[in-house]
């Protein structure tokens, strides 16, 4: 049986995939912040599903703690052969007026605990080879104002994930990156996200969960190395 580990699984598209993916009978390690949620999607995978789901409540915004709680939420499962790192969070705002606290805040998010979370999973998975999806945006590209700080963690994590697939290619692990354009989630019900944008002409969930499947489907002497998923309607 084969096992995934998603972050951001309570709500959003983190939770889209857990549901695909034990739809295919895959096992689950998730991990998000919201404990209750977790335990809900447990509890509705296990009755529809014949995956086994364990999960974990961590708070990837805190560097001290998150590695030690990882490790715990490891040892409740196999081995991932699957990791996607999909928790990130967003802010709108004039770059140069966001606080500093705010600007740490979203790069240990988006950037520094998928490097901490690489950290720990992917070295336990060279035993057997395996996979990195990191979710990103179409911002990592663009300078759209007022994202301006969303847009740098995501160029950074695209970098990230290219220098990770080539320094672990000798160990059969492979990284790509899901780059998505806007997505109907709950991103844009955060408190530091102020939008007006049409979310009915976003992508849906659904339709990223399954393009997350299908990057995790590909045989292990295949990669897809950056693939991106637009809605028909284009940027906005
Ligand atoms: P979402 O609906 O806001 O969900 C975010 C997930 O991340 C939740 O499960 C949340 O769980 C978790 N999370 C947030 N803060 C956390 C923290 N401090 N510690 C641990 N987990 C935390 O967002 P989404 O749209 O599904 O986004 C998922 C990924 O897609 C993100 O990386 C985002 O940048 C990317 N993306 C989204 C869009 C879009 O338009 N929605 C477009 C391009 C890329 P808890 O609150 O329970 O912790």
């Amino acid at each position: 049986m084969t096992t995934a580990l998603i972050t951001g699984a309570s709500r959003g598209i983190g939770k889209a995939a857990a549901k695909r993916f034990a739809k295919s009978g895959w096992d689950l390690l998730l991990t998000a912040r919201d404990a209750e949620a977790l335990q809900e999607l447990s509890n509705e995978l296990k009755v529809e599903t014949a995956s086994k789901i364990a999960y974990k409540s961590i708070d990837l915004s805190n560097p001290d703690i998150l590695s030690s709680e990882l490790r715990d939420l490891l040892k409740m499962g196999s081995c991932p052969s699957v990791l996607i790192n999909n928790a990130g969070v967003a802010w709108t705002g004039e770059m140069l007026s966001m606080p500093i606290s705010q600007w740490q805040w979203l790069i240990q998010m988006n950037v520094t605990s998928i490097f901490q979370v690489c950290s720990e999973v992917v070295p336990l998975m060279r035993l057997n080879g395996g996979l990195v999806i990191n979710v990103s945006s179409h911002a990592a590209r663009n300078a759209f104002p007022q994202w301006g700080a969303y847009c740098v963690s995501k160029a950074a994590l695209a970098s990230f994930t290219k220098c990770l697939a080539e320094e672990e290619r000798i160990h059969s692990i492979r990284a790509c990156t899901l780059t998505l354009g806007a997505v109907n989630t709950t991103l844009w019900d955060s408190e530091t996200v102020e939008s007006d944008f049409n979310r009915n002409a976003m992508l849906s969930e659904d339709s990223v969960a399954e393009a997350l499947f299908n990057l995790a489907q590909l045989p292990p002497d295949q990669v897809i190395e950056d693939l991106t998923l637009m809605p028909a309607n284009g940027a906005f």
